[in-house]
């Protein structure tokens, strides 16, 4: 069980996961911090699924920190692009990360492949390193859904405002961000890690 005032740093440095990670954790009374509170920069993702490098930010946070690291990796993988962008999908936005541009991409190039499959599915591997009790644990969590175009709704971040999940007519860009936070793939993902915790 989490004890009350357990520190853990989220290994991130991406604000709209800091944002939802934050959420997802707020009825547990850690202190939490990222990253970016003890200037570490990011590590580079040299492995070659969103489980490995989800573990290589914890591993890298964990050991600078002594605390508990808490990561997360994830992306978006199109069904008729061969999973792509997949493990690259922070990376298909560019230097600028400009999503405008990421989407805009995953749309022109299902628009070569002459296709009427837009289906796609987010993913969230999270990784939970304890340095102290010597614990490694990942995680991973899924939603299904279909892309539409052009981008509709500004919540959430990324590729949120491309993206139907299943059974719904609204993109996870214009849906609240708590009922995002309900079915998301992070969610799935959580569920599994506050199972373990508690
Ligand atoms: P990384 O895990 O830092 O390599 O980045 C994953 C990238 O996947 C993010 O920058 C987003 O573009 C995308 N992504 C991950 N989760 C979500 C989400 O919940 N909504 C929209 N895009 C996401």
């Amino acid at each position: 069980m989490l004890k009350s005032g357990t520190d853990i740093v989220i290994a991130s440095h991406n604000q709209g996961k800091l944002r939802e990670i934050r959420a997802l954790l707020s009825h547990f009374s850690c202190n939490i911090s990222a990253s970016s509170d003890y200037n570490l920069p990011e590590p580079l993702e040299t492995e070659d699924s969103f489980v490995g490098n989800a573990l290589l930010k914890a591993r890298y946070t964990a050991e600078k920190t002594g605390k508990i690291a808490l990561s997360d990796d994830s992306g978006l993988c199109v069904n008729a692009l061969n999973g792509q962008p997949g493990i690259y999908s922070a990376r298909w936005a560019g230097e600028s990360k400009d999503f405008n541009h990421a989407m805009n991409r995953v749309e022109q190039e299902l628009l070569a492949q002459k296709t009427d499959d837009y289906s796609a599915a987010f993913f969230c591997a999270l990784a939970w390193v304890d340095p102290i009790n010597k614990i490694e644990k990942t995680f991973l969590g899924t939603v299904k859904g279909n892309l539409t175009f052009p981008p509709r709704g500004n919540n959430g971040f990324g590729y949120d405002a491309i993206f139907i999940a299943n059974g719904m007519d609204k993109t996870f860009g214009e849906i609240a961000p708590d009922h995002k936070h309900s079915i998301s793939h992070r969610m799935d993902a959580f569920k599994q890690l506050m199972q373990f915790l508690s």
